[in-house]
C-alpha cells in the first residue's frame, strides 16, 4: 500500500554570501508537495529558484483541483456525475482527454481511462480493497471496453454509468507543466520527483548527470534498493510498477494497474516498466506520453512492449524492463547511460 510520508513543507534556500549575488549554479530551493496521491519533490536551482518551485506547487494543485476523482468540483468528477450529459471542460482536460484517446488507439486498449469503475470495483479508488466477483467484473467491462467519449457543442459526454482516472497519465502531464515553469523562469538546472515520475532537467551543479535510481521491485520495504541507476540529462524518466500499491488476500497480491483485457490486475511477466524519453525545447509532451506508455507496456509485457517500441512513430524514448523471471532489460540507447546494481541480482540485458 502507498505510504505517504507526513506532510512536510521543507524550504532549503541557499545563498551563497550574505547580500551577494545568488550563483545560480548553487542557489537553490527544495520544496515537498503532496498532492495527486503522492508525495513530489521539487528542486530548482538559478536566481529565480524560490518563485520557480513554488510555482510548480500553484500548477500542481491547480491540475489536481481539475483532474482530482475524489473531489466532487473537479472538472473530472463533473464529468463522472453528469450520466451521460455533456459538461464543459477547461483547456487542460481537453488536451489530457485528446492524449488519452490517443494512448488508447495506439495500445490497442491497454490503457484506457475509463478502467475508473473496474478500480472502484477492486477498492483502488477508495482504500477499500476487495476481489469483485467474476460477474461484477465481466459486467464493469463492457463499461470499460464500450468507453468512447462524446463530443458536442456543449462540451464532452461520457456514456452512461462510464468514469475516468487520469491517475495514469496526469502526473505526466505536470511534469511537462513544469517544464515550461522551469523554461519560463530560466532554471538552469533542477529535479522533480513526482512519484514514479522523475524530470531530470539540465544537469547536476558539477556537470555530470542527474543520477536516478531504478526501484528494486524485489525489494520495496528498502530505501535507496536499486536495480540500476540511469544518468540522465533533460530527461523524463516514468516508472510503473504492481508493487506501488497493492492489496493480499488469501495469499495473492493484487495490484493497482488492470488489465482491460480481462478486468485483473495485469499479469504480464513484468514487474516494472520504464519509460525514458527527452524533455528538451521539441519534446512536446513528452511526459504525459512516458507517463501513459509507462502504465500501458506494463500491460502489454515484455514482448508486446518491445515491439510496440519498434514500431512506434512518436516522440522517440527508451526502455528499462523488469521481468518478474529476474532480468533487467535495457533498449540500446540507455545502454551507456544504465548501470545495473550488481548487489540486486538481476541479469542484464539489452535489445533493439
Ligand atoms: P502511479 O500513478 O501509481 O504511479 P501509473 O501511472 O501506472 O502508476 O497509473 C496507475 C493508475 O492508473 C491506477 O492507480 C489507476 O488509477 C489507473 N489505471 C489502472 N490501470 C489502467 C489502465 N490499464 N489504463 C489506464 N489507467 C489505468
Ligand atoms: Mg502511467
Amino acid at each position: 500500500m502507498k505510504r505517504l510520508a507526513a506532510y512536510v513543507l521543507l524550504t532549503v534556500l541557499v545563498l551563497t554570501g550574505c547580500g551577494g549575488p545568488v550563483d545560480p549554479d548553487t542557489a537553490q530551493e527544495s520544496i515537498q508537495v503532496i498532492a495527486m496521491d503522492t508525495a513530489m519533490l521539487i528542486t530548482t536551482y538559478g536566481e529565480r529558484s524560490p518563485a520557480a518551485a513554488y510555482a510548480c506547487e500553484d500548477a500542481i494543485r491547480d491540475l489536481e483541483a481539475k483532474l482530482s476523482r475524489t473531489d466532487p468540483d473537479s472538472e473530472v468528477s463533473r464529468l463522472n456525475a453528469a450520466g451521460g450529459e455533456a459538461v464543459e471542460v477547461g483547456e487542460d482536460l481537453g488536451v489530457l482527454l485528446d492524449a488519452a484517446g490517443y494512448y488508447h488507439a495506439t495500445t490497442d486498449g491497454a490503457f484506457n481511462i475509463a478502467i475508473a469503475p473496474l478500480a472502484s470495483a477492486w477498492g483502488f479508488a477508495e482504500d477499500r480493497f476487495r476481489v469483485p466477483s467474476q460477474e461484477e467484473i465481466s459486467d464493469l467491462l463492457k463499461l470499460v471496453n464500450g468507453f468512447a467519449l462524446q463530443e458536442t457543442p456543449e462540451g464532452v459526454a461520457l456514456g452512461p454509468g462510464q468514469a475516468i482516472d487520469l491517475g495514469a497519465i496526469a502526473k505526466g502531464y505536470a511534469a511537462d507543466k513544469i517544464v515550461e515553469i522551469f523554461q519560463e523562469y530560466e532554471v538552469p538546472r533542477g529535479l522533480a520527483q513526482l512519484g514514479g515520475n522523475v524530470l531530470a532537467y539540465g544537469d547536476r551543479p558539477d556537470g555530470t548527470p542527474w543520477r536516478v535510481g531504478v526501484q528494486d521491485p524485489a525489494r520495496v520495504e528498502e530505501q535507496n534498493a536499486f536495480a540500476g541507476v540511469l544518468e540522465l540529462t533533460d530527461s523524463f524518466a516514468v516508472t510503473s510498477g504492481g508493487y506501488q500499491r497493492y492489496f493480499e488476500q488469501d495469499g495473492k497480491t493484487y495490484h493497482h494497474i488492470l488489465d482491460p483485457a480481462t478486468g485483473y490486475p495485469a499479469d504480464s511477466g513484468l514487474s516494472s516498466v520504464t519509460v525514458v524519453a527527452d524533455c528538451g525545447e521539441d519534446a512536446g509532451l513528452s511526459g504525459m506520453m512516458c507517463d501513459a506508455l509507462s502504465t500501458a507496456l506494463f500491460v502489454m509485457g515484455e514482448e508486446r512492449a518491445l515491439d510496440f517500441r519498434r514500431n512506434w512513430r512518436g516522440l522517440p524514448f527508451q526502455l528499462v524492463l523488469i521481468t518478474e523471471d529476474g532480468r533487467v532489460v535495457v533498449t540500446q540507447g540507455l545502454a551507456d547511460r544504465f548501470t545495473l546494481e550488481e548487489a540486486s541480482g538481476y541479469q542484464y540485458e539489452t535489445v533493439s
